[in-house]
């Protein structure tokens, strides 16, 4: 079996998946996009996400975050 692209992309298809994905990154990007307030510690974060600040998700402590400056270290 061979392993990589059997042939090359044209222009067309790679131009379309660009598009595409370009459209997406917008969308992203833009103030539309799905933010949340995590209700743990307030800061902005994305809906349906774990807060990348605290953790915490659905009022529980999901991941330990280590924070940088102080070296602290929250054990859930
Ligand atoms: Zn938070």
């Amino acid at each position: 079996m061979t392993i990589g692209p059997k042939k090359k992309i044209s222009k067309t298809k790679w131009n379309t998946r660009h598009a595409t994905w370009q459209r997406l990154n917008l969308v992203r990007m833009s103030d539309s996009y799905p933010v949340a307030k995590c209700k743990n510690c307030g800061a902005t974060k994305l809906a349906h996400h774990v807060c990348s600040v605290c953790g915490y998700y659905k009022g529980k402590q999901v991941i330990t975050i280590k924070s940088k400056s102080k070296g602290k270290v929250i054990d859930a």
